[in-house]
């Protein structure tokens, strides 16, 4: 299943996207839940009770889906997790050695912005770079989950646009500051539903574009730590909890490593596309 939220009227609400239709969850029953996160914390029942209603939703609760205005899938998540360096290629693009353990490092949500509001590009720098990233939601949460039960614990897939400025993210070793400019942090539109994906969402076409230029093309297989793996490395330490987002790192081919370097600016649309996903699509503006 492919779940969004999207505005209205001020508030945003669950929907089904079915090609392109949105059924309005809340427009058909009031009693389902009206955000994603609801729907998380509902469990796997209240998930099965929503995709059986679909197919006898009333027109009246069908949108078209350009007509919708994307919200962000989790609007305040309470943990936002990126992993770096992630894929071997981008390692030795920045001059990184592969890790043998992940770096990690927080988003907060000052920075996330839904698909299609703009990506600000400070005052204090031009280095403003993209990141397209195959991202988990966690649906069951928990400590110290096995890699062999961590896909247990994937609520959907999403995508994450991890846009950095990148002089600020190598002002020093840790890179939190790079990370979490306000309005740097695109995710979304959609969440689909592990059923809808090959297990682990590996072998997925994972694309970046600039204005129409192909700036990033590999594939989730590529990545050194998978997604089991990573639920596994983050459980050790601390508890998962439902709505949590982990964001898994980006394949090769960065603005910054680009000759001369192929910064986005003002003007820019930047899209992040991973395949059976969807594409999460941003303009550019400068900070006002
Ligand atoms: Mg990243």
């Amino acid at each position: 299943m492919k779940l969004m939220m999207f505005e209205n009227g001020g508030e945003a609400r669950l929907g089904v996207v079915a090609g392109e239709r949105v059924t309005d969850v809340a427009a058909c029953d009031p009693s389902l839940p009206a955000t994603m996160i609801a729907l998380i914390n509902g469990g796997a029942d209240v998930l099965k009770t929503l995709a059986d209603m679909i197919p006898g939703a009333p027109e009246s609760a069908i949108l078209k889906l350009a007509d919708v205005t994307p919200a962000l899938p989790i609007a305040r998540p309470g943990k936002f997790v990126c992993v770096g360096l992630n894929y071997a290629a981008h390692a030795a693009e920045g001059g990184h050695d592969i890790p043998e353990y992940p770096s990690l490092f927080p988003r907060y949500n000052s920075s996330l912005i839904a698909a299609g509001q703009p990506v600000i590009r400070p005052t204090v720098s031009d280095q403003l770079d993209y990141e397209v990233e195959l991202t988990i939601v966690i649906g069951k949460g928990g400590r110290h989950i096995s890699e062999q039960d961590a896909l247990e614990h994937v609520f959907g897939y999403t995508i994450f646009n991890d846009v950095s400025v990148r002089d600020y993210q190598r002002k020093t070793k840790q890179w939190t500051q790079g990370k979490n400019f306000d309005g740097t942090g695109p995710l979304g539109p959609v969440v689909v539903t592990p059923d809808d994906l090959p297990s682990g969402a590996s072998g997925l076409r994972i694309t970046s574009r600039v204005n129409g230029e192909t700036r990033q093309d590999s594939n989730t297989a590529d990545m050194i730590f998978p997604v089991a793996r990573i639920i596994a490395i983050l459980s050790e330490f601390m508890t998962l909890e439902p709505g949590d987002v982990i964001a898994t790192g980006t394949p090769s081919g960065v603005a910054h490593a680009m000759k001369p370097p192929g910064w986005m600016k003002p003007g820019d649309v930047v899209e992040a596309e991973i395949e059976g996903i969807g594409i999460l699509s941003n303009p550019i503006i400068a900070e006002g």
